[in-house]
């Protein structure tokens, strides 16, 4: 450990990053009495350049290149493990330089510079005598290259190594594939929602006084983690779960506290020895093909990191630390409500490692509207943080640490978006009528709280359909009527006396929510969902009523009911409100002003009922993404039947055209919120229809608008009538002529593509 105070003060010292490392392979030398010490440096396309050396020819430095993986420098580089030999020349790996003149040494011992799980080079010492230097010496090096580590990756010397390349895969451009959770591009910084800790203090005064830090770090990690699988045990099932078990064996495991406890008996800080273990079992996992291992290698390098951030003291996560104005969130899984914690106007982007487009994450970021992509295998890995990044979502992308080039062309592309965004927030106050004065009204589809804030910069009349499920997913526990009553009236106070659909609650199908119990479906979207479900079990659906109902009082009250399929269903519906009502006026509960109940349009038996739902219903609302499924028997959520029908097909519009002239008749009214309204094309189809009233994302309220305004409505009706009858299998061309002819804009993106 004489040699580590040593390095220590060679780094304290003035001098280039060269000079100090010339200072420490001679101290190194001295002091492990070696006649030979090499500093071997890792070059981005994984050779190893002789960087320092003591006892071999000067001449060889910065001459000696080993390819990857050549030699025995080039095995331990690629194994991350020490090779520790008597005879060094007749191992099978020995790759004999004739520049170093190194023939004359027989025993050989190198070790792997790690940092932050990279190698970034190699340190060896060789003797003349052949021997195996024993397990202090080895355990000695070890050490030495950690500190080394620190020296190279410290700002001075990077600049040499930076001239030689030297970087690991973190230090690369990359590209990570995943799968769009949230569309939209963002460039920014990387910031690690779970911070790594670098560790800078390696060697301890006092090795009893770290092995009871470490023992209390343990206690509170395996606290935390208890807490956690409390917690989760009724909010997020399956693999959260297990991961959450598989920390827990490990953080209990007496072999991995056991080699760390060991390590800090060396005079490591308790915090190397953790990194130390880590390394050792990073080598040990390099060499094993199977997934298995390396999931396993995967969850103890995860816990490894919270133990560090335990023995900190940090155990927030990034959302509680500085961050930069254009943040992109990395992580390998995250709460719905962990995102939510995390300064808005700073937010840019979240890649998730684990997470699919169904987890919670995914809905609060498409509610809060920023690009995010899941399913981004080895992002943990490759993302530093500070790391210039960028998130596009329309690809599948994350672009980490992206040329100048690229980050040129994503500029005009985000520059040219946010122009339009300019334009369309310029119509913000603009009423939407078509050119022949018929007046559209548009809404905006929302289903969080924090959706609402949108709703005034967007322009809409109102919340055409606020899905009451999501706030319930992603809440750990079943929000009971008073949390509802506080958050429907948090919503009504949103809207600042803007209209709002509340929508029960369409849970079931894919939606489930884990602390409810359910069978396993085969066909979930046609399964025991949404009014079914909550017809079925009716103390759900009357708590959420009365919530409503209070939460309204005085105000108006818009609700409307998913996935009906036939009219008694909405009978039955009505006749517990009408209870519910009754109840409230006996208790003297204030009351809700004027209430509206109405039934989604969205499964196809209602089309063979529409003058009867137009007598009991209020108002309706076509579901159209679940009437489209429906219709075709095409799985909204398959990607392979995603373009296999189009929407703008006879058969579609047919549909929809009845929807409108049953509604007409029965003059009641009728408006559409499915993905179909939010796009520009789409919406003039529905217009020509016979559509005055759709509700759409919040994005979609801008391009739409603008078509409205250059629509003549009659002239599309005229144009649209024989499309309805036509047998083509898609109108879309026939709309996109009409609307060349008659200069309807359609917002058609004419940025230059990025290749
Ligand atoms: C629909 O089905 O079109 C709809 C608006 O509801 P959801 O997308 O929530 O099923
Ligand atoms: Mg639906």
């Amino acid at each position: 450990m004489i040699l580590i105070r040593r390095l220590r003060q060679i780094m304290a010292e003035r001098g280039t990053g060269q000079e100090r490392l010339d200072m420490i392979v001679r101290q190194i030398a001295n002091l492990m009495v070696a006649e030979v010490c090499s500093i071997y440096v890792r070059r981005q396309d994984g050779s190893l350049e002789l960087f320092a050396n003591e006892g071999l020819n000067p001449e060889a430095v910065h001459r000696t290149h080993m390819k990857r993986g050549e030699g025995l420098v080039g095995l331990i580089a690629e194994a991350g493990e020490a090779v520790n030999l008597a005879e060094a020349q007749t191992h099978p790996s020995f790759s004999y330089r004739p520049e170093t003149g190194e023939e004359i040494y027989h025993s050989f011992l190198g070790v792997p510079v790690i940092r932050a799980g990279n190698v970034l080079g190699v340190l060896v010492v060789q003797n003349r005598t052949p021997r195996h230097y024993t397990e202090d010496e080895e355990e000695g090096l070890q050490t030495t290259a950690m500190v080394l580590a620190e020296h190279l990756a410290s700002g001075d010397v990077a600049g040499a190594l930076l001239g030689a390349g030297a970087a690991g895969a973190r230090g690369k451009v990359s590209v990570i594939k995943g799968q769009a959770l949230s569309e939209g591009i963002a460039m920014g910084r990387i910031v690690l929602h779970q911070p790594r800790v670098i560790v800078r203090a390696l060697l301890a005064e006092d090795s009893g006084k770290e092995i009871i830090r470490l023992g209390a770090a343990l206690e509170k990690l395996r606290a935390t983690i208890d807490n956690m699988l409390d917690r989760r045990e009724v909010s997020e099932p399956g693999e959260h779960r297990d991961v959450l078990e598989t920390y827990r064996m490990f953080a209990h495991d007496s072999g991995w506290v056991g080699r760390i406890e060991e390590a800090v008996t060396t005079g490591l800080t308790a915090e190397a020895a953790v990194e130390r273990v880590r390394n050792d079992m990073r080598a040990r996992m390099l060499k094993r093909q199977d997934t298995y291992w390396k999931e396993r290698f995967r969850d103890l390098d995860d816990l490894s990191d919270r133990l560090l951030r335990t023995l900190a003291g940090k155990t927030g996560t990034a959302a509680t630390e500085a961050l930069p104005d254009d943040a992109i969130v990395v992580a390998r899984n995250m709460g719905p409500a962990e995102l939510l914690d995390y300064d808005r106007s700073k937010l840019r982007g979240v890649v998730i490692e684990e997470g699919g487009s169904a987890s919670h994450v995914a809905i609060v970021a498409r509610a809060l509207g920023i690009a995010a992509l899941g399913q981004a295998e080895g992002v943990i890995e490759m993302a530093e943080a500070g790391d210039s990044a960028i998130v596009d979502a329309d690809t599948g992308e994350l672009h980490l640490r992206p040329s100048q080039d690229l980050i040129n062309a994503y500029s005009d592309r985000v520059r040219f978006k946010a122009k339009r965004q300019q334009r369309y927030a310029g119509l913000r106050d603009v009423p939407a009528v078509t050119r022949d004065g018929v007046t559209i009204s548009l809404n905006m589809n929302a289903g969080l709280l924090v959706d609402m804030a949108q709703l005034e910069p967007s322009g809409a009349d109102g919340i055409g359909l606020f899905r009451t499920e999501l706030e319930f997913m992603i809440s750990p526990g079943l929000p009971m009527k008073d949390r509802q009553t506080a958050m429907y009236r948090k919503i009504l106070d949103a809207a600042g006396g803007k209209p709002v659909v509340f929508r029960s609650l369409d849970i079931g199908g894919d939606k489930m929510l884990p602390y409810l119990s359910h069978d396993k479906e085969e066909n979930p979207a046609m399964g025991w969902r949404a009014v079914r479900m909550t017809l079925d079990r009716s103390g759900l659906f009357r708590a959420q009523l009365r919530a409503l109902l209070k939460a309204a009082a005085g105000r108006e009250l818009r609700l409307m009911l998913p996935m009906i399929s036939e009219a008694s269903e909405y009978e039955r519906a009505r006749e517990i409100l009408e209870q519910e009502l009754a109840l409230a006026r006996r208790f003297g509960w204030p009351e809700a002003g004027k209430i509206y109940l109405g039934a989604m349009i969205e499964v196809p038996s209602l089309l063979m009922q529409l003058d009867r739902i137009f007598e009991l219903a209020d108002f309706a609302s076509v579901g159209s993404n679940d009437l489209i499924q429906f219709l075709f028997a095409a799985d909204r959520n398959n990607p392979r039947m995603a373009r296999r029908y189009d929407p703008l097909s006879p058969p579609v519009l047919r549909a929809l055209s009845m929807i409108v002239e049953a509604a007409n008749r029965n003059n009641r009214p009728v408006t559409l919120c499915g993905e179909l309204a939010g796009k520009p094309l789409e919406a003039m189809a529905l217009m020509g229809v016979g559509f005055r009233s759709i509700s759409m994302a919040a994005a979609g309220l801008g391009p739409v608008k603008a078509m409205i305004l250059s629509l003549d409505a009659a002239r599309l009706h005229d144009a649209m009538m024989p499309m309805l009858n036509s047998g083509a299998r898609s109108v879309r061309a026939d709309l996109l002529r009409f609307a060349e002819e008659t200069a309807v804009d359609l917002g058609i993106e004419t940025a230059a593509p990025i290749n």
